[in-house]
């Protein structure tokens, strides 16, 4: 839990607190439905939709696992906690969208983990970077992102890039794969979107022995779709409408 040097709004962090730990109980209640320890589950409370005041009612409440789509908003929701958190060093920050490669060098050493690799460009460049240099994590943990839905106005890797970028980055030192990201189809019914996930995980099972690698990460499942992606092995969720119910949207 993070504490800041001036109060927040209370109303906003009792709300938010409220939502955490309905998510929390729900998220506990699918894994058990799965027989899954809760605690192989991490939530990734997504910002993008606040303020970063409002954002930071998260960590205040116990959500210390931050995403954002935008590293332009990640920069500034980053810097507004080391300014205004006694201590903002446990806030682990995500990046679950696309990443310019003229923003890498500035937004590689906030994060805790990248989700969204979506070209071998990118790859490339973060593992040439990141190699070497005195930035936060080397190697950067990252996660391919795939198109799980087939739906052209998603973004991902097809199958085949993601199989291409994983043998790539094997001879890089700047980053490890540690898994697949994927998002289910705008269209897609519950039932689809649980197939959708289903299929990620057995490319993560199908490449883990390609390789010889181990990919235990798997992100996957957002509000709407979470508890199907806890069926089918989901270890990082991405929430964000459901943590920020009952509060005036102010993006920044
Ligand atoms: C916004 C966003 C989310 C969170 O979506 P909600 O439905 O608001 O929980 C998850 N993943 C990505 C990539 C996003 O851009």
């Amino acid at each position: 839990m993070l504490e800041f040097h001036a109060p927040l709004p209370a109303a906003t962090v009792a709300r938010v607190r409220d939502n955490w730990q309905s998510l929390q109980a729900d998220v506990a209640a699918a894994a058990q439905r799965a027989d899954r320890q809760p605690d192989s589950i991490r939530v990734v409370g997504v910002t993008k939709y606040v303020d970063p005041e409002t954002a930071a009612c998260l960590p205040a409440a116990g959500c210390l696992d931050l995403g954002e789509n935008r590293p332009q908003m990640l920069w500034e929701k980053h810097a507004w906690l080391q300014e205004h958190a006694i201590d903002a060093a446990p806030v682990r920050w995500h990046l679950i969208g696309h990443l310019q490669r003229n923003k890498l060098r500035r937004t590689v050493p906030c994060l805790e983990l990248l989700h969204s690799v979506d070209s071998l460009r990118l790859a490339t460049s973060l593992g040439e970077q990141t190699a070497g240099k005195a930035l936060r994590r080397i190697p950067l943990p990252v996660l391919l992102e795939i198109n799980i839905s087939g739906e052209d106005a998603k973004t991902g890797l097809t199958p085949q890039e993601a199989r291409d970028v994983l043998e790539a980055t094997l001879s890089y030192d700047g980053i490890q794969v540690i898994g697949l990201m994927g998002m289910a189809g705008f269209s897609s019914s519950p039932k689809q979107a649980q197939a959708e996930f289903a299929q990620l995980r057995c490319w993560r099972d199908a490449w883990q022995s390609e390789f010889g690698l181990s990919l235990p990460e798997l992100s996957m499942g957002m509000s709407g779709d979470f508890e199907a992606a806890i069926a089918e092995g989901a270890t990082l969720l991405r929430i964000g409408s459901r943590l920020f119910e009952g509060i005036e949207r102010r993006p920044a």
